[in-house]
Protein backbone atom coordinates (compact mmCIF):
# COMPACT_ATOMS: atom_id res chain seq x y z
CA UNK A 1 0.00 0.00 0.00
CA UNK A 2 2.84 2.84 0.95
CA UNK A 3 4.54 1.48 -2.41
CA UNK A 4 1.49 1.87 -3.98
CA UNK A 5 1.24 5.52 -2.05
CA UNK A 6 4.58 6.96 -2.54
CA UNK A 7 4.07 6.36 -6.44
CA UNK A 8 0.64 8.69 -6.63
CA UNK A 9 2.89 11.37 -3.95
CA UNK A 10 5.42 11.28 -7.28
CA UNK A 11 2.88 11.91 -9.90
CA UNK A 12 1.39 13.94 -7.92
CA UNK A 13 4.19 16.22 -7.56
CA UNK A 14 5.64 16.02 -11.06
CA UNK A 15 1.91 17.31 -12.41
CA UNK A 16 1.00 20.07 -10.11
CA UNK A 17 4.63 21.33 -8.99
CA UNK A 18 6.84 19.96 -11.97
CA UNK A 19 9.22 17.69 -9.62
CA UNK A 20 11.17 15.11 -10.85
CA UNK A 21 12.17 12.02 -8.90
CA UNK A 22 16.27 12.64 -8.44
CA UNK A 23 18.54 9.60 -7.72
CA UNK A 24 20.34 11.63 -4.38
CA UNK A 25 18.68 13.29 -1.95
CA UNK A 26 21.44 16.00 -2.25
CA UNK A 27 19.69 17.05 -5.22
CA UNK A 28 16.37 17.13 -3.94
CA UNK A 29 14.48 20.63 -3.42
CA UNK A 30 11.44 18.65 -1.73
CA UNK A 31 11.94 15.34 0.34
CA UNK A 32 9.13 13.32 1.82
CA UNK A 33 9.44 10.14 3.56
CA UNK A 34 6.13 8.10 3.38
CA UNK A 35 6.09 5.93 6.87
CA UNK A 36 4.28 3.07 8.07
CA UNK A 37 3.50 2.32 11.73
CA UNK A 38 2.77 -0.92 11.58
CA UNK A 39 5.54 -2.24 13.84
CA UNK A 40 7.44 0.08 16.12
CA UNK A 41 10.95 0.12 14.30
CA UNK A 42 9.50 1.95 11.13
CA UNK A 43 8.24 5.22 13.93
CA UNK A 44 12.34 4.71 15.13
CA UNK A 45 13.64 4.60 11.37
CA UNK A 46 11.46 7.81 10.53
CA UNK A 47 13.01 9.61 13.12
CA UNK A 48 16.44 8.41 12.38
CA UNK A 49 16.24 9.68 9.22
CA UNK A 50 14.94 13.13 9.99
CA UNK A 51 17.65 13.33 12.09
CA UNK A 52 20.16 13.30 9.02
CA UNK A 53 17.81 15.42 6.93
CA UNK A 54 18.39 18.41 9.66
CA UNK A 55 22.11 18.44 8.55
CA UNK A 56 20.70 18.63 5.14
CA UNK A 57 17.67 21.36 5.81
CA UNK A 58 20.75 23.91 7.60
CA UNK A 59 23.01 23.74 4.38
CA UNK A 60 19.59 23.86 2.16
CA UNK A 61 17.16 26.15 4.20
CA UNK A 62 15.14 26.50 0.98
CA UNK A 63 14.09 22.93 0.78
CA UNK A 64 10.82 21.40 2.32
CA UNK A 65 10.80 18.33 4.21
CA UNK A 66 7.57 16.37 4.58
CA UNK A 67 6.41 13.90 6.55
CA UNK A 68 3.71 11.63 5.20
CA UNK A 69 1.79 8.21 5.94
CA UNK A 70 0.59 6.09 9.04
CA UNK A 71 3.55 7.57 11.69
CA UNK A 72 2.18 11.35 10.12
CA UNK A 73 -1.55 10.09 10.73
CA UNK A 74 -0.59 9.09 14.14
CA UNK A 75 1.90 11.54 15.79
CA UNK A 76 0.52 14.56 14.27
CA UNK A 77 2.23 17.89 15.74
CA UNK A 78 4.52 15.84 17.46
CA UNK A 79 6.69 15.22 14.70
CA UNK A 80 7.26 19.05 14.61
CA UNK A 81 8.08 19.27 18.41
CA UNK A 82 10.68 16.39 17.80
CA UNK A 83 11.70 17.86 14.60
CA UNK A 84 10.91 21.68 14.22
CA UNK A 85 12.82 21.54 10.49
CA UNK A 86 9.89 19.64 9.45
CA UNK A 87 7.80 21.58 6.97
CA UNK A 88 5.00 19.36 6.06
CA UNK A 89 2.85 16.26 7.97
CA UNK A 90 0.32 14.84 6.14
CA UNK A 91 -1.47 11.44 6.40
CA UNK A 92 -1.92 8.37 4.28
CA UNK A 93 -6.15 10.16 2.96
CA UNK A 94 -4.41 13.61 2.56
CA UNK A 95 -1.35 12.89 0.39
CA UNK A 96 -3.68 14.46 -2.72
CA UNK A 97 -3.40 17.61 -0.93
CA UNK A 98 0.42 17.54 -0.66
CA UNK A 99 1.43 19.86 -3.16
CA UNK A 100 -1.22 22.78 -1.61
CA UNK A 101 0.49 21.98 1.16
CA UNK A 102 4.16 22.73 0.40
CA UNK A 103 3.01 25.73 -1.70
CA UNK A 104 1.65 26.89 1.74
CA UNK A 105 4.51 26.15 3.51
CA UNK A 106 6.31 28.22 1.31
CA UNK A 107 4.11 30.87 0.97
CA UNK A 108 4.02 31.29 4.82
CA UNK A 109 7.81 30.00 5.91
CA UNK A 110 5.64 27.74 8.66
CA UNK A 111 4.85 24.27 9.03
CA UNK A 112 1.52 22.81 7.64
CA UNK A 113 -0.50 19.75 9.07
CA UNK A 114 -3.06 18.22 7.55
CA UNK A 115 -3.80 14.41 8.61
CA UNK A 116 -7.59 13.71 8.72
CA UNK A 117 -9.59 11.55 6.66
CA UNK A 118 -11.64 12.36 3.44
CA UNK A 119 -11.05 9.40 1.88
CA UNK A 120 -13.73 10.31 -1.16
CA UNK A 121 -11.73 13.23 -1.66
CA UNK A 122 -8.56 11.52 -1.93
CA UNK A 123 -9.26 8.52 -4.57
CA UNK A 124 -11.29 11.31 -6.45
CA UNK A 125 -8.04 13.35 -6.50
CA UNK A 126 -5.43 10.74 -7.82
CA UNK A 127 -4.08 11.50 -10.52
CA UNK A 128 -4.22 7.85 -13.06
CA UNK A 129 -0.79 7.65 -14.82
CA UNK A 130 -0.42 5.54 -18.34
CA UNK A 131 1.98 3.33 -17.48
CA UNK A 132 4.74 0.93 -19.38
CA UNK A 133 4.78 -1.66 -16.72
CA UNK A 134 3.62 -5.29 -16.95
CA UNK A 135 2.36 -5.57 -13.69
CA UNK A 136 0.64 -2.54 -11.69
CA UNK A 137 -0.98 -2.26 -8.31
CA UNK A 138 -4.37 -0.50 -8.42
CA UNK A 139 -6.18 0.52 -5.11
CA UNK A 140 -9.78 -0.83 -5.00
CA UNK A 141 -10.21 -0.02 -1.31
CA UNK A 142 -8.36 2.11 1.75
CA UNK A 143 -8.52 1.43 5.38
CA UNK A 144 -9.74 -1.41 8.15
CA UNK A 145 -12.79 -1.49 10.04
CA UNK A 146 -12.12 -4.85 11.56
CA UNK A 147 -10.08 -3.32 14.71
CA UNK A 148 -7.77 -6.19 15.57
CA UNK A 149 -6.55 -5.51 19.23
CA UNK A 150 -3.22 -5.46 17.88
CA UNK A 151 -3.53 -3.00 14.99
CA UNK A 152 -2.91 0.85 14.62
CA UNK A 153 -4.30 0.79 10.70
CA UNK A 154 -8.09 1.78 11.75
CA UNK A 155 -6.36 4.86 13.62
CA UNK A 156 -3.88 5.73 11.31
CA UNK A 157 -5.86 5.11 7.45
CA UNK A 158 -9.50 5.23 9.33
CA UNK A 159 -12.51 2.45 8.55
CA UNK A 160 -12.49 0.34 5.35
CA UNK A 161 -13.98 2.73 2.13
CA UNK A 162 -14.23 0.87 -1.43
CA UNK A 163 -13.19 3.03 -3.95
CA UNK A 164 -15.65 3.75 -6.87
CA UNK A 165 -16.37 0.87 -9.56
CA UNK A 166 -16.38 3.19 -12.25
CA UNK A 167 -13.11 4.57 -11.28
CA UNK A 168 -11.29 1.12 -10.71
CA UNK A 169 -12.13 -0.45 -13.97
CA UNK A 170 -10.88 3.24 -15.69
CA UNK A 171 -7.62 2.57 -14.14
CA UNK A 172 -7.09 -0.96 -14.86
CA UNK A 173 -8.33 -0.53 -18.65
CA UNK A 174 -5.88 2.75 -18.81
CA UNK A 175 -2.90 1.00 -17.51
CA UNK A 176 -4.08 -2.11 -19.83
CA UNK A 177 -3.87 -0.09 -23.16
CA UNK A 178 -0.21 0.98 -21.50
CA UNK A 179 0.75 -2.50 -21.71
CA UNK A 180 0.14 -3.97 -18.58
CA UNK A 181 -0.82 -7.44 -18.13
CA UNK A 182 -0.78 -8.26 -14.29
CA UNK A 183 -3.27 -5.93 -12.33
CA UNK A 184 -2.67 -6.43 -8.29
CA UNK A 185 -6.03 -5.38 -6.64
CA UNK A 186 -4.78 -4.15 -3.26
CA UNK A 187 -6.32 -2.66 -0.14
CA UNK A 188 -5.66 -3.45 3.79
CA UNK A 189 -9.06 -5.94 3.11
CA UNK A 190 -9.83 -6.24 -0.81
CA UNK A 191 -12.80 -9.10 0.02
CA UNK A 192 -14.88 -6.25 2.19
CA UNK A 193 -14.76 -4.25 -1.31
CA UNK A 194 -18.09 -2.72 -2.09
CA UNK A 195 -19.51 -0.60 -4.72
CA UNK A 196 -22.48 0.38 -6.97
CA UNK A 197 -22.44 0.25 -10.68
CA UNK A 198 -23.98 2.57 -12.75
CA UNK A 199 -27.70 0.68 -12.53
CA UNK A 200 -26.83 0.95 -8.86
CA UNK A 201 -26.44 -3.35 -8.04
CA UNK A 202 -23.71 -3.61 -5.43
CA UNK A 203 -20.85 -4.51 -6.53
CA UNK A 204 -18.65 -6.79 -3.96
CA UNK A 205 -15.14 -8.22 -4.28
CA UNK A 206 -16.23 -11.80 -6.63
CA UNK A 207 -18.44 -9.23 -9.00
CA UNK A 208 -15.34 -6.98 -9.35
CA UNK A 209 -12.76 -9.86 -9.97
CA UNK A 210 -15.19 -11.14 -12.92
CA UNK A 211 -15.31 -7.32 -14.77
CA UNK A 212 -11.47 -7.03 -14.06
CA UNK A 213 -11.16 -10.51 -15.55
CA UNK A 214 -13.06 -9.13 -18.83
CA UNK A 215 -10.93 -6.23 -19.47
CA UNK A 216 -8.90 -6.26 -22.65
CA UNK A 217 -5.06 -7.08 -22.04
CA UNK A 218 -4.85 -8.12 -18.50
CA UNK A 219 -3.79 -11.67 -18.43
CA UNK A 220 -2.89 -12.44 -14.91
CA UNK A 221 -4.86 -10.80 -11.52
CA UNK A 222 -3.70 -10.66 -8.37
CA UNK A 223 -5.36 -9.56 -4.75
CA UNK A 224 -3.92 -8.06 -1.39
CA UNK A 225 -4.57 -8.43 1.09
CA UNK A 226 -7.70 -10.39 2.01
CA UNK A 227 -9.39 -11.19 5.60
CA UNK A 228 -10.49 -14.40 6.87
CA UNK A 229 -13.86 -13.25 7.95
CA UNK A 230 -15.20 -12.26 4.20
CA UNK A 231 -13.31 -15.13 2.66
CA UNK A 232 -16.86 -16.69 1.49
CA UNK A 233 -17.46 -19.19 -1.00
CA UNK A 234 -18.32 -16.98 -3.97
CA UNK A 235 -14.62 -15.80 -3.56
CA UNK A 236 -13.40 -19.06 -3.12
CA UNK A 237 -15.56 -20.18 -6.48
CA UNK A 238 -13.89 -17.43 -8.30
CA UNK A 239 -10.84 -18.80 -8.13
CA UNK A 240 -12.53 -21.78 -10.09
CA UNK A 241 -14.34 -19.54 -12.28
CA UNK A 242 -11.57 -17.17 -13.30
CA UNK A 243 -8.60 -18.46 -14.92
CA UNK A 244 -6.99 -15.16 -14.71
CA UNK A 245 -6.60 -15.62 -11.27
CA UNK A 246 -3.49 -16.93 -9.99
CA UNK A 247 -2.95 -20.22 -7.99
CA UNK A 248 -2.06 -18.23 -4.78
CA UNK A 249 -3.89 -16.35 -2.10
CA UNK A 250 -2.71 -14.57 0.90
CA UNK A 251 -4.90 -15.00 3.63
CA UNK A 252 -3.49 -13.67 7.24
CA UNK A 253 -4.17 -16.05 10.06
CA UNK A 254 -2.04 -14.49 12.83
CA UNK A 255 -2.07 -17.31 15.32
CA UNK A 256 -3.13 -20.95 15.29
CA UNK A 257 -4.27 -20.87 19.20
CA UNK A 258 -8.49 -19.88 19.17
CA UNK A 259 -7.58 -18.49 22.71
CA UNK A 260 -4.86 -15.81 21.12
CA UNK A 261 -7.02 -15.03 18.02
CA UNK A 262 -9.82 -13.93 20.22
CA UNK A 263 -7.74 -11.98 22.35
CA UNK A 264 -6.64 -11.02 19.05
CA UNK A 265 -10.34 -10.35 17.86
CA UNK A 266 -9.29 -11.76 14.65
CA UNK A 267 -13.20 -13.09 14.64
CA UNK A 268 -12.51 -16.52 13.39
CA UNK A 269 -10.94 -20.25 15.09
CA UNK A 270 -8.40 -22.03 13.39
CA UNK A 271 -10.73 -24.02 12.43
CA UNK A 272 -12.84 -21.30 10.16
CA UNK A 273 -9.31 -20.83 8.82
CA UNK A 274 -8.35 -23.97 7.94
CA UNK A 275 -12.33 -24.80 6.23
CA UNK A 276 -11.31 -21.80 3.90
CA UNK A 277 -7.86 -23.19 2.94
CA UNK A 278 -9.75 -26.52 2.26
CA UNK A 279 -12.30 -25.15 0.53
CA UNK A 280 -9.57 -23.57 -1.42
CA UNK A 281 -8.03 -26.67 -2.08
CA UNK A 282 -10.59 -28.63 -3.32
CA UNK A 283 -11.31 -26.46 -5.88
CA UNK A 284 -7.34 -25.93 -6.50
CA UNK A 285 -5.32 -28.55 -5.21
CA UNK A 286 -1.73 -26.84 -6.14
CA UNK A 287 -3.31 -23.45 -4.44
CA UNK A 288 -0.57 -21.88 -2.53
CA UNK A 289 -1.30 -20.13 0.52
CA UNK A 290 0.97 -17.78 2.12
CA UNK A 291 -0.20 -15.93 5.48
CA UNK A 292 1.19 -13.45 8.13
CA UNK A 293 1.68 -14.27 11.25
CA UNK A 294 2.34 -12.43 14.62
CA UNK A 295 4.51 -14.15 17.32
CA UNK A 296 4.30 -13.21 21.13
CA UNK A 297 1.32 -11.46 21.21
CA UNK A 298 1.01 -10.58 24.97
CA UNK A 299 -0.51 -13.74 27.17
CA UNK A 300 0.85 -16.46 24.13
CA UNK A 301 2.06 -19.21 26.22
CA UNK A 302 3.94 -22.14 24.95
CA UNK A 303 0.82 -24.15 24.35
CA UNK A 304 -0.62 -21.26 21.95
CA UNK A 305 2.45 -21.65 19.95
CA UNK A 306 2.56 -25.02 19.62
CA UNK A 307 -1.28 -24.36 17.69
CA UNK A 308 0.70 -22.10 15.65
CA UNK A 309 3.22 -24.51 14.48
CA UNK A 310 0.50 -27.38 13.92
CA UNK A 311 -1.95 -24.95 12.06
CA UNK A 312 1.34 -24.26 9.77
CA UNK A 313 2.17 -28.32 9.52
CA UNK A 314 -1.15 -28.96 8.60
CA UNK A 315 -1.55 -26.16 5.65
CA UNK A 316 2.15 -26.64 4.53
CA UNK A 317 2.39 -22.86 4.09
CA UNK A 318 3.88 -21.13 1.37
CA UNK A 319 6.06 -18.17 2.32
CA UNK A 320 4.98 -15.75 5.38
CA UNK A 321 5.36 -12.39 6.15
CA UNK A 322 5.22 -13.11 10.04
CA UNK A 323 6.88 -10.47 12.57
CA UNK A 324 6.97 -10.23 16.38
CA UNK A 325 4.27 -8.73 18.05
CA UNK A 326 5.39 -5.11 18.40
CA UNK A 327 3.46 -3.00 21.13
CA UNK A 328 1.37 -0.23 19.18
CA UNK A 329 0.64 2.67 21.57
CA UNK A 330 -3.21 3.66 21.29
CA UNK A 331 -4.28 -0.31 20.63
CA UNK A 332 -6.02 -2.69 23.32
CA UNK A 333 -3.46 -5.01 23.27
CA UNK A 334 -1.06 -2.57 24.64
CA UNK A 335 -2.62 -2.06 27.68
CA UNK A 336 -2.58 -6.12 28.27
CA UNK A 337 -0.46 -6.64 31.39
CA UNK A 338 1.12 -10.34 30.17
CA UNK A 339 3.50 -8.93 27.30
CA UNK A 340 5.93 -11.28 26.00
CA UNK A 341 9.72 -11.67 26.78
CA UNK A 342 11.51 -10.28 23.45
CA UNK A 343 13.91 -13.10 24.21
CA UNK A 344 10.80 -15.69 23.77
CA UNK A 345 9.64 -13.82 20.94
CA UNK A 346 13.07 -13.68 18.87
CA UNK A 347 12.86 -17.35 19.52
CA UNK A 348 9.50 -18.50 18.33
CA UNK A 349 9.83 -16.70 15.17
CA UNK A 350 13.32 -17.92 14.04
CA UNK A 351 11.46 -21.69 14.94
CA UNK A 352 7.94 -20.61 12.78
CA UNK A 353 10.40 -18.92 10.37
CA UNK A 354 12.17 -22.03 9.82
CA UNK A 355 9.41 -24.45 9.19
CA UNK A 356 7.92 -22.06 6.79
CA UNK A 357 10.77 -21.76 4.62
CA UNK A 358 11.50 -25.59 5.08
CA UNK A 359 8.18 -25.59 3.30
CA UNK A 360 8.71 -22.81 0.56
CA UNK A 361 11.87 -25.10 -0.40
CA UNK A 362 10.08 -28.25 -0.39
CA UNK A 363 7.50 -26.48 -2.60
CA UNK A 364 10.18 -24.58 -5.35
CA UNK A 365 12.08 -27.94 -5.39
CA UNK A 366 8.50 -29.66 -6.69
CA UNK A 367 8.79 -26.92 -9.41
CA UNK A 368 11.92 -28.20 -10.92
CA UNK A 369 11.24 -29.18 -14.05
CA UNK A 370 7.77 -27.56 -14.56
CA UNK A 371 6.83 -25.16 -17.56
CA UNK A 372 5.67 -22.22 -16.01
CA UNK A 373 4.14 -18.97 -17.47
CA UNK A 374 6.46 -15.91 -16.39
CA UNK A 375 5.16 -12.24 -16.77
CA UNK A 376 8.82 -10.76 -17.95
CA UNK A 377 8.71 -7.85 -15.59
CA UNK A 378 12.35 -6.22 -16.68
CA UNK A 379 16.13 -7.26 -16.33
CA UNK A 380 17.02 -9.46 -13.34
CA UNK A 381 18.84 -8.11 -9.98
CA UNK A 382 20.98 -11.06 -10.11
CA UNK A 383 22.43 -9.96 -13.63
CA UNK A 384 21.93 -7.60 -17.06
CA UNK A 385 22.51 -10.48 -18.53
CA UNK A 386 19.13 -12.14 -17.18
CA UNK A 387 15.41 -11.81 -17.65
CA UNK A 388 13.12 -11.43 -14.30
CA UNK A 389 9.83 -12.14 -14.12
CA UNK A 390 7.55 -13.92 -11.75
CA UNK A 391 5.56 -17.32 -11.62
CA UNK A 392 1.69 -17.58 -10.28
CA UNK A 393 2.72 -18.18 -7.04
CA UNK A 394 4.97 -15.50 -6.57
CA UNK A 395 8.23 -16.65 -7.65
CA UNK A 396 11.28 -14.94 -8.76
CA UNK A 397 12.57 -16.24 -11.68
CA UNK A 398 15.75 -15.43 -13.28
CA UNK A 399 16.43 -16.71 -16.82
CA UNK A 400 18.31 -15.72 -20.39
CA UNK A 401 16.43 -13.78 -23.06
CA UNK A 402 16.12 -11.13 -25.16
CA UNK A 403 15.41 -7.62 -23.60
CA UNK A 404 12.27 -7.70 -26.10
CA UNK A 405 10.74 -10.45 -23.95
CA UNK A 406 10.06 -8.20 -21.08
CA UNK A 407 6.30 -6.74 -20.47
CA UNK A 408 5.36 -10.04 -22.12
CA UNK A 409 4.14 -13.58 -20.91
CA UNK A 410 6.10 -16.44 -21.54
CA UNK A 411 7.08 -20.13 -20.77
CA UNK A 412 10.22 -20.97 -18.77
CA UNK A 413 11.33 -24.19 -17.63
CA UNK A 414 12.39 -24.01 -14.34
CA UNK A 415 16.08 -25.92 -13.48
CA UNK A 416 17.25 -24.49 -10.46
CA UNK A 417 16.71 -23.18 -7.09
CA UNK A 418 18.01 -20.56 -5.18
CA UNK A 419 17.21 -19.37 -1.47
CA UNK A 420 14.90 -15.92 -3.03
CA UNK A 421 14.64 -17.34 -6.39
CA UNK A 422 14.47 -19.91 -9.39
CA UNK A 423 16.60 -19.98 -12.28
CA UNK A 424 15.41 -21.61 -15.70
CA UNK A 425 15.52 -21.95 -19.51
CA UNK A 426 13.30 -19.86 -21.75
CA UNK A 427 10.98 -21.72 -24.09
CA UNK A 428 9.99 -20.12 -27.15
CA UNK A 429 6.38 -20.62 -28.21
CA UNK A 430 6.58 -22.86 -31.31
N1 LIG B 1 -5.87 -7.96 5.98
C1 LIG B 1 -4.83 -8.11 6.91
C2 LIG B 1 -5.34 -8.93 8.09
O1 LIG B 1 -6.03 -9.91 7.85
O2 LIG B 1 -5.00 -8.63 9.21
C3 LIG B 1 -4.27 -6.79 7.31
C4 LIG B 1 -2.84 -6.57 7.01
S1 LIG B 1 -2.00 -5.69 8.31
C5 LIG B 1 -2.10 -4.07 7.94
C6 LIG B 1 -0.38 -6.18 7.97
C7 LIG B 1 0.21 -7.17 8.92
O3 LIG B 1 1.03 -6.50 9.85
C8 LIG B 1 -0.77 -7.96 9.77
O4 LIG B 1 -1.33 -9.05 9.07
C9 LIG B 1 0.06 -8.38 10.96
O5 LIG B 1 0.64 -9.65 10.79
C10 LIG B 1 1.14 -7.29 11.02
N2 LIG B 1 0.92 -6.44 12.20
C11 LIG B 1 -0.06 -5.53 12.40
N3 LIG B 1 0.04 -5.00 13.64
C12 LIG B 1 1.11 -5.58 14.22
C13 LIG B 1 1.71 -5.44 15.51
N4 LIG B 1 1.24 -4.63 16.42
N5 LIG B 1 2.81 -6.20 15.76
C14 LIG B 1 3.31 -7.04 14.84
N6 LIG B 1 2.78 -7.22 13.62
C15 LIG B 1 1.69 -6.49 13.31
Amino acid sequence: MNVYDSDKISSLLRKSLGLELVDDPKDATVLIVNTCSVRDKAQQKLYSELGRWRKFKETCPDAIIGVGGCVASQEGGDILARAPYVDVVFGPQTLHRLPGLIKKARENSKPEIDISFPEIEKFDSLPIEKTQKASVYVSIMEGCSKYCSFCVVPYTRGEEFSRSFEDVLKEIYLVARGGAKEVTLLGQNVNAYQSNNDEGKIVDFPALLHYVSAIPGIERIRYTTSHPIEFSQRLINVHKELPKLVKHVHLPVQSGSDRILRRMKRGYTSLEYKSIVRRLRSICPEMSISSDFIVGFPGETKEDFIDTMSLIEEIKFDQSFSFSYSSRPGTPAADLDDQVEDKVKQERLALLQSKITNFANHYSIAMVGNIEKILVTGESKKSSELLAGRTENNRVVNFAGEKALIGSMVNVRIEEVFPNSLGGSYLPSA
